[in-house]
């Protein structure tokens, strides 16, 4: 009997063994009360038999079949003449499964979803179709949240970035409270407004949920989150490399020649020889690059930029700008192919000429000409120059070579030649003693190069320090400084600061972070991932809630 589940308070008949394991019970008592009256009635009117599934006993499924009595109901004002006796501890009326078996099946629910859940419930001998289940996980009861104190709020995608709900968690314990589909102003200040409770809230920079606290929680204390303050210290000090490009890259000597690689190739006839090793890694770097210059003129074009002012910022043309836009996607440079030549017919006698050591070209022009070659004497001489091999262009000869001033810059890429501000930015806000030692050389060069980027240093360096160690109190001397630097991406930081003042200080003094939040939102990504179309929000929201507390305890202590 012990491979079976829990069975007291039942008489069992029989136990039949095959592939299943069906068990006939019927209930120990003799009488049953009336689920009208409660009376206790022993008349027996006749039975039928429930057949009910139970959890799987050793990997098969088990199914009970309960001899169910009717009775008459004994009380004679009862309205009831004859009901049926009830198992309260094994199964509702009207359901098929056991209480336990329903139990197991929303916990395959809330961790799986229904078509996952109900895969591995068949797997492991647990019927219940994916409705079943679903219908099960959203029956189930959350616990209501008592007056919560500390909470998180943040958005999250509910329709592809076309539409945002919210999610708010409570940070004492990092659990999720509440989810609902939009993030509008009414909605979320109503929330807050049934919850006077709430002393703090952490936030994100937008002035969306600003004004919604300020409105149904004006008690609380708003925090706004260090990782977005962070988030825009960084767009700013990009921005500010960005535009300080061709002032480091100028510095450096290095020839930035931003716009050559944009230009058709000249109708000269010369012909290039094939790329050398150096001039690959000058075209990577360019590259590099060019593609950093391209991303900064979508980022400022997303920002609303007009096309002069990203021009001037990132150094390049303004017609190159709205070409880039209109292109809709980066521009890689064209391979440039040679173009045909009169000469091209004449190639495989030419070469043999060249192999058998020949050199002298007026020769060659003569015996061209008498073949019939109708082009002209120079586009003869471009064509040998590029049978030479790169190795030995100073061998003799009076033919004419690419112009020079060139090759400095394609041989040995000097230092920041791929000089990306993406990347500077990287280094600009780490831990100087974090970077290793070809970074920490590539950032004092940047720092050498421009005095805007020394000086955009030194506020970064002096902000991230307010971040991590929490030391909020400085962040008035940290604006008067910017007030006094030349920088104008700084100051415009500065201004978001100015304008959100209390929250960012306080986002930078106390431990609250919307961190815990935002785990909760990725969870909830995940689980809306796994929910394909059945994600309607009413199971969303019940699988989010539902979270498991153990996992993510340590967060706020870590902070603190
Ligand atoms: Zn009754």
């Amino acid at each position: 009997m012990t491979i079976l589940p829990d069975l007291s308070d039942l008489v069992v008949e029989q136990v039949c063994v095959t592939n299943d394991v069906t068990v006939t019970v019927h209930a120990a008592s003799p009488t049953a009360s009336c689920p009208c009256c409660g009376i206790t009635s022993k008349r027996v009117h006749s039975h039928y038999t429930r057949t009910l599934r139970d959890l799987p006993a050793s990997g098969r499924p088990v199914h009970l079949n309960v001899r169910v009595r009717r009775f008459f109901c004994q009380e004679s004002t009862c309205r009831r003449k004859i009901f049926a006796e009830r198992f309260p501890a094994l199964t509702l009326p009207r359901v098929k499964f056991t209480l336990r078996l329903q139990e197991a099946l929303r916990e395959m629910g809330f961790e799986s979803g229904g078509e996952a859940g109900a895969r591995l419930g068949k797997r492991l001998s647990y019927p219940g179709s994916p409705d079943t289940i679903l219908r099960l996980v959203k029956q189930t009861q959350l616990p209501t949240v008592s007056s919560p104190r500390v909470v998180g709020i943040d958005d999250w995608s509910w329709k592809r970035g076309l539409r945002y709900g919210t999610l708010i968690c409570n940070l004492e314990n990092n659990r999720p409270i509440d989810l609902w589909p939009d993030r509008a102003v009414e909605t979320v200040s109503a929330w807050f407004e049934k919850r006077p409770s709430v002393e703090i809230v952490s936030r994100d920079r937008s002035s969306e949920y600003a004004a919604a606290i300020s409105k149904g929680a004006p008690q609380a204390l708003q925090v706004a989150d260090v990782w977005h303050i962070g988030k825009n210290l960084v767009d700013s000090v990009q921005t500010l490399l960005a535009r300080c490009r061709a002032e480091i890259r100028r510095t450096l000597q290095v020839q930035a020649m931003p716009e050559q690689e944009e230009m058709e190739p000249e109708p000269e006839e010369e012909k290039r020889p094939a790329r050398s090793r150096g001039q690959e890694q000058a075209r990577l770097a360019r590259r590099a690059q060019k593609l950093d210059r391209y991303e900064q003129v979508i980022e400022l074009h997303d920002q609303g930029l007009i096309t002069a002012d990203i021009a001037s910022r990132i150094g390049i043309s303004g017609r190159t700008v709205q070409r880039w836009l209109r292109n809709g996607s980066f521009p890689e440079a064209r391979r440039r192919r040679r173009r045909p030549s009169l000469i091209d017919p004449y190639e495989h006698y030419v070469l043999q000429w060249w192999q058998q050591g020949n050199r002298n070209g007026l020769q060659l022009y003569r015996e061209l000409r008498a073949q019939g070659y109708r082009g002209s004497s120079k586009a003869m001489y471009n064509y040998l120059a590029r049978l030479r091999t790169p190795q030995s262009p100073s061998s003799s000869e009076s033919v004419s070579l690419k112009p020079p001033g060139r090759k400095s810059v394609l041989t040995s890429p000097a230092p920041l030649e791929n000089f990306s501000a993406r990347r500077a930015t990287w280094l600009f806000v780490r831990q100087l003693d974090k970077l290793d030692e070809t970074e920490q050389k590539e950032l004092a060069l940047i720092r050498q190069a421009s005095p805007s980027a020394e000086a955009a240093y030194r506020l970064t360096q002096a902000f991230m320090h307010m971040i991590r160690e929490r030391t909020g109190q400085q962040l008035d001397t940290w604006l008067s400084l910017v007030e006094k630097s030349m920088l104008p991406e700084f100051k415009s930081f500065a201004k978001g600061i100015q304008q959100d003042k209390a929250a960012v200080l306080a986002g930078l003094t106390l431990p609250w972070s919307n961190g815990p939040v935002e785990g909760h939102v990725n969870r909830l990504k995940l689980i809306k991932r796994s929910m394909y179309g059945r994600a309607k929000l009413h199971l969303l929201r019940q699988r989010v809630l539902r979270s498991s507390p153990k996992k993510r305890k340590s967060t706020t202590a870590r902070i603190a």
